[in-house]
């Protein structure tokens, strides 16, 4: 979608919300509309024959450089002033799921009523991606594929700290044209594999391991989204024979993906095979979620998805098993669904691995 595109499709979506102003105050909702690179810093105003990107001085020619948008320059207390004037009359919606109490309290004030709270504003005109943000997400996973390959040659070893690896995953995205990482990079072995989101940490990686590395490169905004299940060494039962549970429940959730498909029916495929394992119990989490600007969009595949999945949409596959004490995995592609099914985005070997 051009910007002038996505301006059509949020004036309309305002327009269905009953408003005819919108103020963006989301970071990635701010660069969606303007292309700002530096979106928490500044807000976007959305008027039925103006759209205006308003942040400090400290950016004016950045935004100069970056935004889609005309640029309004008004720091401190002059910035809402500046938005209320444009707004003037009409009918203003914002994101109660980002705008804080204060300014929110603010508005409420100067406008004499309170503004329309919205939740979830942007998401439906978010969900199915274009051909530009497509080649984006296709990068940051392939970005992510070659900093995988690069720890599994050497670094990822016994006697090697967890943080360590993480740390060699960041410099190698950041050095190969990576924006960030999408989140902090989750490297945990032993015990620590039964946190689904265990960061890495001091810890040393033992023989007998199976390590879980969940990471992504973020390009130009866009984040990728992996999860990869290593073993140091021989890894004993129980962990062994889930590593083929998850792994199996994973490609049949994956060869399933398809427009049409049901959120709900997504997370069933890999819920039911986990069952058939008598794991089922284990996998504490949803299937997948989508990815793009954000690390987590819609649409959600879970037990309570109203999303139905559409060509150009950009899904996570990802089950997993933790039980504390004893250890987990999670095994987890980014997925494009296409016409006529899926292409995964991830490419990186899967199968059970020992280094
Ligand atoms: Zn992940
Ligand atoms: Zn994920």
């Amino acid at each position: 979608m051009s910007a002038s595109q996505r301006l059509r499709a949020l004036r309309a979506r305002s327009r269905e919300l009953g408003a005819d102003a919108v103020l963006l105050s989301a970071p990635a909702d701010v660069r969606w509309a303007s292309g700002f690179t530096t979106p928490a810093d500044a807000k976007v105003v959305v008027t039925p024959d103006a759209a205006t990107l308003v942040t400090d001085d400290r950016y004016t020619a950045q935004a100069a450089e970056e935004s889609a948008i005309e640029v309004l320059i008004a720091g401190g207390h002059r910035q809402l002033d500046e938005i209320l004037e444009r707004v003037a009359g009409l009918r203003l919606a914002v994101q109660a799921d980002h705008l804080t109490w204060k300014v929110a309290r603010d508005i409420e004030e100067r406008l004499g009523g309170p503004p329309l709270a919205t939740e979830g504003l942007t998401r439906p005109l978010r969900l199915v991606k274009s051909p530009d943000e497509i080649e984006r997400l296709r990068e940051a996973a392939r970005l992510t594929d070659a900093a995988f390959a690069h720890v599994l040659d050497g670094t990822l070893r016994a006697g090697v700290r967890e943080v360590d690896v993480a740390l060699e995953i960041e410099r190698f995205v950041r050095q190969n044209g990576g924006e960030g990482m999408a989140f902090d990079v989750i490297v945990a072995g032993g015990h620590r594999s039964a946190m689904p989101h265990g960061v890495a940490s001091g810890r040393v990686l033992e023989r007998g391991d199976l390590v879980t590395l969940d990471f992504g490169a973020r390009v130009d905004g866009y984040h990728a989204d992996m999860t990869r299940a290593v073993a140091i060494g021989p890894v004993a039962e129980p962990l062994r024979g889930w590593f083929d549970a998850v792994l199996r429940a994973q490609e049949e959730a994956v060869a399933a993906i398809r427009p049409g498909l049901s959120g709900v029916d997504g997370d069933k495929v890999a819920r039911d095979r986990l069952e058939e394992a008598g794991l089922a119990d284990l996998f504490v989490h949803s299937l997948g979620h989508g990815v793009g600007l954000q690390i987590h969009e819609g649409p959600s595949l879970s037990s309570r998805s109203t999303d139905v999945l559409a060509s150009g949409m950009v899904v996570t596959v990802e089950p997993g098993v933790y039980r504390p004490g004893v250890g987990g995995l999670r095994i987890e592609d980014l997925v494009l669904v296409t016409d006529d099914g899926h292409e995964v985005l991830s490419r990186s070997p899967k199968a059970y691995v020992e280094v």
